[in-house]
């Protein structure tokens, strides 16, 4: 946990606690021109993503790049971005070529690519037990370091598992760009995938400029309403587009329901809040009920907004709300509509499929005129005057936070397996606290008895907060806690049932490492309650899959910093 870090709103703010450093920047940055929001460095795979793989190559004459690579890393550097290399070599270590020829290759990949701005190679085998050969995340740590950044300000291109891997693990994004070599679980189990280098620059490229406003926000903004309905990891993904909307507005309201209330709490930058269940968006609606909706509009007229923006999932409509908010009399509304929105969009934004939630959520504000000022980072936030410290009788920090339940069963971890991770991470010398809500009792009290404190139903959502922030890492499945782990900036093993993509709702910005089947058969299904018998997506997590992971984000400071 980061706590020396100032908040970038004065007025409306408390110490925040937050996942990502702030310091460094791209060296080739015009003084005086804006920070990218999202990314200062690309980090580029040698064999197989620039270059085609020649084994152990030591010879510069057997270089060839693949297709397009020149034109993609100028358009990178074009834009910016500053380059480095980081790749295995473990040739080095086993003698099938020498430093003096490595360097040669490298010079004549420069020759043909241009420059780069660091090179970073580990040149041991799997044997040597090293912190930089991928999947651990020595190298991005390094290459952070040598390029002046962040690991979370980094994105790294590779063609084979280990490449994604590595950059979660030390909070990078990853982009899989497969070859012929790239096996199909290491395509399945990667949040973002291109077709080939100059795809893969291109969406970096979109990325970057989606989240930077195009246009100012259509006249002064003294008041903005900012919308997330649903539950709570909804509204936690959504803090920082809502903080860029309160970079642009004197004050923010923001509408949740019942079911994201206390994670609303949490959030930085927002001055009201108003809770009101929306039957077209809560999973388990009441009946519509007339007079409820006639007096929430009113509400909403209530408050004055020059803006409203409305944010939701993919799979929700913003439309109905933008009626209410048209009766509402509110002048300026935005939102994310495949639908056709008619008259009741003033900015209907669109965007791809497999883009991180809380970026899909900082496009839409910067349509709607918004980005987050140079000093804050689009990392999940908490405001820290609202997370409680930890009870004193949970020990030192430094603990392990196994969390196994979740809203939805098919993303939950199953008790048995949940309780083979307790055993194996007390038996590997882990302090175990196991946290569930009070609906979870049964389970985490059988979870803690193979090992552990049992704290099932000791927490609301801010005290878990409280709890998660002294962790060391936090063991959890796609559910709301990972994105509050993900806020209170410390590391995740995610147990990630694949019936959404990770891609948009891994955690974010966060090191990571995913456990698993990614290819599992309720893949994409969204399904709440897993169509699978036998769950089998988690189910064959093994134990010490759980203690390795924790081992590599804790590599090179991976983990606290
Ligand atoms: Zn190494």
């Amino acid at each position: 946990m980061r706590q020396d870090q100032e908040d970038p709103y004065q007025r409306r703010s408390a110490p925040v606690y937050a996942a990502a450093d702030r310091a460094g920047s791209a060296g080739s940055r015009r003084a005086g021109s804006p920070r990218p929001v999202l990314y200062d460095a690309v980090l580029l795979d040698r064999d197989g993503t620039l270059i085609e793989d020649v084994p152990y190559n030591g010879d510069p004459e057997k270089v060839r790049p693949v297709p397009g690579a020149r034109a993609a890393l100028d358009r990178l550097r074009a834009a910016g971005l500053r380059l480095a290399v980081v790749t295995n070599q473990s040739g080095l270590a086993r003698g099938y070529f020498t430093g003096t020829q490595m360097r040669a290759v490298h010079a004549r990949v420069e020759e043909l690519l241009g420059r780069f701005d660091a090179w970073l190679v580990c040149p041991h085998d799997d044997a040597d037990g090293c912190d930089c050969r991928k999947p651990a995340p020595g190298l991005v740590h390094a290459a952070a370091r040598e390029l002046g950044t962040t690991p979370s300000r980094c994105v790294l291109v590779g063609d084979i598992g280990r490449d994604v891997a590595a950059a979660l693990a030390a909070g990078a994004a990853g982009v899989l760009v497969p070859t012929p070599v790239t096996r199909p679980e290491e395509i399945a189990a990667a949040g973002w995938v291109a077709t080939d280098l100059p795809a893969a620059v291109d969406e970096i490229l979109r990325r970057q400029q989606a989240v930077q406003p195009a246009t100012r926000p259509g006249g002064p903004v003294r008041t903005a309403l900012v919308v997330r309905s649903d539950s709570a990891g909804d509204v936690l993904v959504t803090g920082p587009a809502i903080r860029a909307v309160a970079a642009g507005a004197q004050r923010v309201v923001l509408l949740c329901g019942p079911r994201g209330r206390a994670a609303a709490d949490l959030l930085p930058g927002v001055d009201e809040i108003i809770e009101h269940p929306l039957p077209w968006i809560d999973p388990m609606p009441g009946p519509v009920d007339p007079a409820a909706l006639r007096s929430l509009t009113a509400r909403l007229g209530a408050v004055g907004a020059d803006q409203a923006v409305v944010f939701t999932s993919f799979h929700q409509s913003a439309l109905p709300l933008a009626l209410l908010l048209r009766m509402a009399g509110i002048g300026r509304i935005a939102a994310i509509s495949d639908d056709y929105p008619g008259s009741l969009l003033d900015i209907r934004h669109r965007v791809p499929v497999g883009v991180p939630e809380p970026e899909r959520a900082l496009s839409l504000a910067a349509a709607a005129g918004h980005r987050l000022p140079d000093g804050d980072e689009p990392v999940l936030r908490l405001r820290r005057d609202a997370v409680p410290p930890r009870p004193a009788d949970l020990g030192d920090p430094g603990y392990v936070v196994l969390h196994p339940g979740s809203a939805a069963s098919s993303r939950a971890c199953p008790p048995e397996v949940a309780t083979r991770i307790a055993g194996a991470l007390t038996a590997a010398g882990h302090r175990v606290l196991v946290t569930g809500g009070p609906d979870e009792r049964a389970v985490t009290a059988r979870v803690a008895a193979a090992g552990g404190t049992d704290l099932g139903g000791r927490t609301d959502l801010a005290g878990l907060a409280g709890i998660m922030a002294d962790a060391s890492a936090i063991v959890v499945g796609n559910t709301g806690p990972a994105h509050l782990a993900a806020a209170a900036g410390v590391p995740v093993v995610s147990l990630f049932a694949p019936t959404v993509p990770f891609g948009q709702w891994g955690p974010y910005r966060v090191p990571t490492v995913r456990l698993g089947d990614a290819a599992a058969p309720c893949r994409d299904t969204r399904a709440t309650d897993c169509p699978v018998p036998g769950h089998p997506c988690l189910r064959g997590i093994h134990p010490d899959e759980v203690v390795d992971a924790l081992r590599t984000l804790t590599v090179s400071g991976g983990g606290r910093r």
